[in-house]
């Protein structure tokens, strides 16, 4: 007997040989189960991150196993470690050159708010330069902590409309970050 748990329907209206529901619903369930991340690790986190994608924790049960390298093939950035300052500009370009839809998890206290690095050359969380989606806690976050938070992401995916990106809303938001 499997006890694999497979993925609930969307709400909508069935009968007798059909089924029908929102395109938004469709979209966000396809996108939530094959998301894409770019693991860009600076330190300590990384580690824990490696853990989570090995046997043990095994990422891939989530749908997200597919591993990015390029910004340009990845929807998911997770940040994990220290962030200098001089590394800002490198982190905020790797983010601009991912296409929408895209979101960010910062992984651990040091991406989320500079952790124990509260110095003149750490970036004190990288919201100051980038949207950030979900924070991860802990320094490091178990394994379990991450996988939490890709499930939390899956959570916004799943229910984001499909015109949030072009929303007004959505512009204000990079505005502030001065992304166009
Ligand atoms: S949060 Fe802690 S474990 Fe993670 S990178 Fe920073 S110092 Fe290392």
């Amino acid at each position: 007997m499997s006890d694999i748990k497979l993925e609930n329907k969307p709400d909508g209206f069935e009968g007798p040989g059909f089924f029908a529901t929102s395109l938004d619903q469709i979209v966000g369930l396809a996108r939530k189960n094959s998301l894409w991340p770019l693991p860009f690790a600076t330190s300590c986190c990384g580690i824990e991150f490696m853990a989570t994608m090995a046997s043990t924790y095994d990422l891939a049960r989530f749908g997200t196993e597919r591993i990015s390298f390029s910004p340009r093939q990845a929807d998911v950035l997770l940040v994990m470690g220290t962030i200098a300052k001089k590394m800002g500009p490198i982190l905020r370009q790797v983010y601009e050159q991912m296409a929408e839809p895209k979101w960010v998890i910062a992984v651990g206290a040091c991406a989320s708010s500079g952790g124990i690095f509260d110095t003149y050359s750490v970036l004190q969380g990288i919201d100051r330069i980038l949207p950030v989606d979900v924070y991860v806690p802990g320094c490091p976050p178990r394994p379990e902590q991450i996988l939490d938070g890709i499930l939390r992401l899956q959570d916004l995916v799943h229910n984001e409309p499909l015109r949030r990106r072009n929303s007004p809303e959505y512009k204000a938001l990079l505005a502030k970050y001065e992304i166009e």
